[in-house]
């Protein structure tokens, strides 16, 4: 009786909390050699054990277990200094059932992969590697019962040396002109988008501008997707806008055509000014929410030279979340620009009614909110 009831009092629990849990995963990372020499790539291994008696789910993005790089997932350092990451930006979708790894009690899967195709180590000399984030987000299952879970991992540090200096990666021949592998209707589709997304991008840079001092601590449209008002952090959205309207009618951005992967777009950093359109882009609206010309918008803000920006979280409701937890974060996340410029639904830049919390100095944990869609 007493067993039943203790039962149903943890289930009760799970079933409507996101726990944060230590030592259901184990993380290991491995170097193939103890030496690379200049032609190897620098191959490692990255596994993840399943160490509880539950099946888990365990999200793919931002580890190798993607596939490619799509965001700086380790720390790379060179003796004392931080080694850049030159791999994607992308925009995609919030993850869906396949952005999940399956791993059953006991379990270990591992993926092997190039790090110098995200990272530029490309200097003869001792690097140290460790996997950046302490948190993986996964669901346990227990028969029909799904709990979210935000599991801590440790991830121990591994070195690798590098014998001889290699050509940089950024080196590499890139396909020059503003269209590279895109067809007549491809270009046309993305002339009307860049028309759509310097209007969009003015628009905001000017509202950003015109908006009274007075009036910017309660404006909804900024306090929505920018999070809580200070006149630095607004300083710093207006001048991402300038720039990002700047890179717009730049004559030197470019477009690749070539990505046929199931996200929106991405951009490297060693094509400073090239932005690539994969499959979702093309079934995107050419305005609204997701549309093309928020992509655009998305996707220059990236550019170093424009506003440097990360991908923290994409779709609106994380980036809803992460304006209130974590203001500085908003500022510098890619789709929150793209929010505030594609204004669906419209929301004005006078003070209104704001969503509950937005603005609270007391605040949780970002990634807490990031799991209460
Ligand atoms: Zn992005």
């Amino acid at each position: 009786m007493k067993t039943t009831r203790l039962l149903w009092l943890l289930l009760c629990f799970v079933s409507t909390n996101t726990l944060a849990q230590s030592g259901e995963l184990q993380l290991t990372l491995s170097p193939l050699k103890q030496s690379y020499q200049e032609q190897d790539s620098l191959t490692i291994e990255f596994s993840l054990r399943n160490t509880s008696s539950n099946s888990l789910r365990v999200l793919k993005r931002g580890t190798p277990f993607e596939g490619s790089f799509s965001t700086d997932m380790f720390e790379v350092m060179f003796g004392k200094v931080l080694v850049p990451y030159i791999g994607r930006r992308v925009k995609r979708r919030p993850p869906g059932e396949a952005d999940y790894l399956r791993l059953l009690p006991g379990e270990r899967v591992s993926t092997r992969f190039d790090l110098s195709r995200g990272y530029e180590m490309d200097r003869a000399g001792l690097y140290t590697v460790r996997y950046r984030d302490n948190i993986l987000k996964a669901f346990r299952v227990t028969g029909a019962v799904k709990t979210r879970l935000v599991i801590q991992v440790q991830s121990s540090s591994i070195t690798l040396q590098l014998i001889e200096d290699r050509p940089p990666l950024s080196s590499l021949e890139i396909s020059t002109g503003n269209f590279v592998a895109c067809s007549v209707p491809q270009q046309s589709t993305l002339n009307d988008s860049l028309t759509s997304a310097q209007t969009i991008a003015l628009q905001s840079q000017q509202i950003l501008n015109s908006t009274p001092t007075a009036v910017r601590p309660g404006a909804q449209r900024y306090i929505t997707w920018f999070g809580q008002y200070q006149s630095s952090r607004y300083s710093t959205v207006t001048s991402n806008f300038q720039n990002i309207s700047a890179a717009l009618v730049d004559p030197e951005l470019s477009f690749d055509c070539s990505c046929n992967e199931d996200i929106y777009a991405y951009v490297v950093s060693f094509a400073p000014k090239k932005v690539f359109l994969c499959n979702i882009f093309w079934q995107a609206p050419l305005v609204g929410t997701d549309s093309r010309a928020g992509t655009l918008i998305h996707e220059v803000s990236h550019f170093f030279a424009v506003a440097n920006t990360a991908d923290y979280v994409y779709g609106q409701t994380d980036c809803k979340a992460l304006a209130i937890s974590d203001p500085d974060s908003a500022i510098d996340n890619a789709d929150s620009h793209e929010y505030f410029a594609e204004n669906t639904p419209f929301l004005s830049m006078s003070s209104g009614s704001v969503p509950s919390g937005a603005g609270a100095t007391i605040n949780p944990a970002p990634w807490l909110l990031l799991l209460l869609e």
